[in-house]
C-alpha cells in the first residue's frame, strides 16, 4: 500500500488486528486515537532477548529481566473478590513464585503445566522470597517461532487493554501490522542540511527502529532522533509563537528615564543594588525600550530581591506615561507586597492600591473608577485583578510575581485589558532547572538574579528526628531569648487534609503547652482561616508580638519577616525538594544567622533520604532544582505550572540537555531566517508543525 502523510492521520480501528472494540480500548485507555498516535507510541524501555538470568542469580533491585524455566503448581486462592493465582518457575538453578492478582480465571485456564515458559518481569523481595508479579509469559515454543530482533520494546499498557490480547506483545504485534501494512517511507520533516550537519538518522529509519531495533547502536540513533524531533519541534513551535507576537505587537515605547525613576533611585532606595540586579534592570530597560513587547522570565532565588527590581521596572512605564500591576498568587502575597512597596514609596507621591478577592464592594469600586481615570498608577492584587470589569487608562507593564501558580489562559486575559499588549515581567523564585525553563518558558526571553544581597549568612540545614525532640524545644527557647522568631511548619496535603489539618491543631496543642504564656506566644496559621485572620496573625508575627508561628504551607512563598531565625519542618519527608527550599528560604531574611531543622521519622525512603541530604548540603536553589528535576521528573515538576507543554513521548529534561540545546539552536537558525516558515526547504517542517497543533495546545496564546 501506497503510504501518503495522510494515512497517520487514519482512525485506530482499522488497522489490522484492531476493530472497532480494541480500537475504542486504546483510545480511551492510551489516548491512542489514530495510526499516527500508535506509531508514536514508543516503548518505555527493551528486554534483550538474547540475554536469561539464572533464577539463583536474582537480587534486590533488579530491572525487569527474563528468565527460563518449567511451570508447576498452578494454584488458585483466596476469595470471590480477592482471588489470586500462584505458579512456580524453576530452572536449573532454583524456583521462584509467580503471583497474578487479576485475570485469575482466565490464566487458569491458558497456563500450562510441565511446559517450559520464558517470562518478563520485575522481582520483588516478598517475605524473604522473590516473587514476581504479573510477568509476560510466552511459552518456549512461541518464544522460538518469533524471529523478532534480540532487542524487544516493552510498552506500557493497562489492566483492561491486557485482558483484550493488548499486553505488551499485542501492542508490539499492532506496530508490526502498522508497518507492514505502510511499507514505503515515512515523509521526512527535516530540511536536509540540518540532517546533514547534525547526523541525525532519517524519521523513517528511526521510527522503525525505535520499535524493532536491529541492535543498540541503531536504537540509539532512532532514540537521539526522535528525541530531537520532539524537543525541537516545540522549540521552533515557541520560538515562532515569540517572533509572531514581537511583530504583531510594537509593545509600549519605554524611552525616557525620568523624575519617578529617578528620585526613587537617588533619594528613597534604601539599599545600594546589587550588580545582578542592575544587570537585569538594564536587560528589561533594553527590552522595553526595543519597540518590542517585552516578555520576559526574572528568576531569582529567594530573598535575592526581585521585589524592589518589579518596582524599579514599574516606576520606568510611569515615567512614560503607563500605569502598572503586580499580581500576586495569594491574599498574603499581594498584601505582602502592597505592604512593602507602600512603604518604599512612602515619600513619593505615586498611588498605590490593592484589589483582591475580599476587599469590599465600595472600596473596590473606588479602585476601579481611580484605574479607569488613570489616577492610580500601582494596583497590586491577586486572581481578582484578572476580572474584565478591572479597565486600566494605559497599563504598560504587568508583573507576575510567582507565576507558575498561574495557568497560560490566565496570563492570555490581562491581554484583552486593552488594544495594545503592556510589557510582561514574570518573575519566580522557584529556580527552574535550564532545560526546564528552555521549554516551559521557551519563549520568554530569561534573566537571572544569581546573587544575594551584601550581609546574608549562609542558612544552616540539620536534619533532626523525634528523638531530638527536647533539643530542639531547647534550641528554640534559647533563639527565642536572643529576641528571634520561630516557624514551626506542618505538611497540608489534599488528599490527606483532615488528618493534616488534625497534626496541625495537635502539634499547635502541644507547642503552646511547652511555650507557655505569658513568656511565650504562639500563633497559628493555616488555610481555612479567614484572610482577615491570617491577616491579624501575620500581623502580630511580623510585629513581634508572636515568637512561634505555627503553619501550614500557606506561608510558603514570599512572606517576609526578617527578624525570624527559625524554620522548623515537621514530617520533611513528605514535602517535595522545591518546596523544602521555599520554606526555607522563609528565614535568614534579616542580619542574624538562621537555621532550618528538619524534622522526619526515623525510617526514611531513598528519595526522601537524596531530598534531605540535598538540603543540609547546599543552599544553591538550581543545584537543589535538578536535583528535584532528577528524581520526581518534569511531568510533576511541569504539573504545577502548564500541563500539556512537557508531555514529551520519549525526550527527558533531566537527561537530555545537550539534545535540548542543539535542537534550541537549529530552531533559533531557522526562525531567525525564516519566521513565517513560508521557505519551500521549510514547508515539510511547516506541515509537521500544523498537524501537531491540532492536537495540540496552541502555543501562539503562551507568552
Ligand atoms: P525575593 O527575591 O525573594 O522576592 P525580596 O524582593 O522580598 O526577595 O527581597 C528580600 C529582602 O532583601 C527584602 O527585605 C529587600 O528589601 C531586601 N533587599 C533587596 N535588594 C537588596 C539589596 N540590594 N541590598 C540589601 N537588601 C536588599
Ligand atoms: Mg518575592
Amino acid at each position: 500500500m501506497q503510504r501518503s502523510p495522510d494515512f497517520l492521520g487514519t482512525p485506530i480501528e482499522y488497522l489490522k488486528g484492531v476493530g472497532p472494540q480494541r480500537g475504542q480500548l486504546l483510545r480511551t485507555e492510551l489516548g491512542l486515537d489514530t495510526i499516527g498516535d500508535l506509531l508514536r507510541y514508543y516503548p518505555f524501555r527493551y528486554i534483550d532477548r538474547s540475554k536469561f538470568y539464572s533464577i539463583a542469580d536474582l537480587a534486590d533491585d533488579m530491572p525487569y529481566i527474563q528468565l527460563r524455566g518449567r511451570l508447576s503448581n498452578i494454584t488458585v486462592s483466596g476469595q470471590k473478590r480477592a482471588t489470586r493465582l500462584n505458579a512456580w518457575l524453576t530452572d536449573e538453578t532454583g524456583r521462584i513464585e509467580l503471583v497474578w492478582f487479576q485475570g485469575v480465571r482466565w490464566l487458569k485456564e491458558s497456563l500450562k503445566p510441565n511446559t517450559e515458559y520464558i517470562i518478563f518481569g520485575r522481582p520483588t523481595l516478598f517475605n524473604g522470597k522473590f516473587n514476581i508479579v504479573h510477568p509476560e509469559m510466552e511459552t518456549s515454543a512461541e518464544w522460538n517461532a518469533q524471529l523478532g530482533p534480540a532487542l524487544q520494546g516493552v510498552y506500557s499498557t493497562t489492566e483492561k487493554c491486557r485482558q483484550k490480547g493488548l499486553d505488551s506483545k499485542g501492542i508490539y504485534r499492532l506496530q508490526k501490522n502498522l508497518h507492514d501494512q505502510f511499507t514505503s517511507a515515512f515523509p521526512e520533516t527535516l530540511p536536509s542540511n540540518l540532517i546533514a550537519s547534525l547526523h541525525l538518522e532519517s524519521l523513517g529509519e528511526s521510527l522503525k527502529q525505535v520499535h524493532f531495533p536491529k541492535d543498540e547502536k541503531s536504537l540509539a540513533a532512532a532514540r537521539n532522533r526522535l528525541k530531537f524531533d520532539e524537543l525541537f519541534f516545540l522549540q521552533l513551535r515557541l520560538l515562532r509563537a515569540k517572533s509572531g507576537r514581537q511583530s504583531a505587537s510594537k509593545g509600549k515605547p519605554i524611552t525616557r528615564i525620568g523624575e519617578y525613576f529617578n528620585s526613587f533611585y537617588h533619594s528613597h532606595l534604601p539599599f545600594g543594588l546589587t550588580n545582578a540586579q542592575k544587570r537585569v534592570l538594564k536587560e528589561i530597560r533594553g527590552d522595553m525600550g526595543s519597540g518590542k513587547q517585552m516578555n520576559r522570565l526574572l528568576q531569582g532565588d529567594v530573598g535575592s530581591g526581585k521585589t524592589v527590581v518589579a518596582l524599579l521596572s514599574m516606576l520606568m512605564v510611569m515615567d512614560n506615561g503607563y500605569q502598572a500591576c503586580l499580581m500576586a498568587p495569594t491574599e498574603i502575597l499581594a498584601r505582602q507586597h502592597f505592604q512593602s512597596i507602600s512603604e518604599l514609596l512612602a515619600e513619593t507621591d505615586i498611588k498605590v492600591g490593592v484589589l483582591t478577592g475580599s476587599t469590599k464592594a465600595a472600596q473596590r469600586r473606588f479602585l476601579l473608577e481611580e484605574l479607569q481615570q488613570g489616577r492610580l498608577q500601582i494596583i497590586i492584587g491577586t486572581h481578582a485583578l484578572i476580572e474584565d470589569r478591572v479597565q486600566f487608562a494605559s497599563l504598560g507593564l504587568v508583573v507576575i510575581d510567582e507565576q507558575h501558580r498561574f495557568g497560560v489562559e490566565q496570563r492570555a486575559r490581562l491581554w484583552k485589558k486593552d488594544e495594545e499588549v503592556p510589557h510582561v515581567l514574570v518573575m519566580t523564585a522557584t529556580p527552574i532547572p535550564r532545560t526546564l525553563a528552555m521549554t516551559a518558558y521557551g519563549d520568554l526571553d530569561t534573566s537571572i538574579i544569581d546573587e544575594l544581597p551584601p550581609g546574608r549568612k549562609a542558612i544552616q540545614t540539620v536534619h533532626r528526628t523525634e528523638a531530638n525532640r527536647l533539643s530542639v524545644f531547647g534550641f528554640i527557647r534559647k533563639e527565642i531569648a536572643l529576641g528571634r522568631q520561630v516557624y514551626i511548619v506542618y505538611p497540608l496535603i489534599e488528599e490527606s487534609e483532615k488528618l493534616d489539618y488534625m497534626n496541625l491543631m495537635q502539634g499547635y496543642d502541644s507547642i503552646c503547652r511547652e511555650f507557655p504564656l505569658p513568656e511565650y506566644r504562639v500563633g497559628v496559621l493555616h488555610g481555612k482561616m479567614k484572610p482577615e485572620e491570617k491577616d491579624v496573625e501575620m500581623k502580630r508575627f511580623k510585629e513581634g508580638q508572636t515568637q512561634i508561628m505555627v503553619a501550614t504551607t500557606v506561608i510558603e512563598v514570599g512572606v517576609n519577616v526578617p527578624n525570624a531565625s527559625v524554620m522548623i519542618i515537621e514530617s520533611a519527608e513528605r514535602f517535595g525538594l522545591s518546596q523544602l527550599h521555599q520554606l526555607r528560604g522563609r528565614v535568614g531574611r534579616g542580619a542574624e544567622q538562621s537555621y532550618c531543622i528538619l524534622m522526619t521519622g526515623d525510617k526514611l525512603g531513598n528519595d526522601s533520604r537524596i531530598r534531605i541530604k540535598t538540603m543540609c548540603e547546599t543552599n544553591d536553589g538550581f543545584l537543589i532544582a535538578e536535583t528535584d528535576l532528577k528524581l520526581r521528573g518534569p511531568g510533576d515538576i511541569a504539573g504545577t505550572m502548564q500541563s500539556g507543554v512537557l508531555d514529551f513521548k520519549i525526550a527527558d529534561l533531566a537527561r537530555d540537555g545537550k539534545i535540548l540545546d542543539q535542537a534550541r539552536e537549529a530552531a533559533t537558525k531557522i526562525i531567525d531566517r525564516d519566521p513565517g516558515l513560508i521557505l519551500s526547504e521549510h514547508q515539510p517542517m511547516a506541515i509537521h508543525i500544523a498537524a501537531l497543533e491540532q492536537v495540540n495546545t496552541n502555543y501562539s496564546r503562551i507568552s
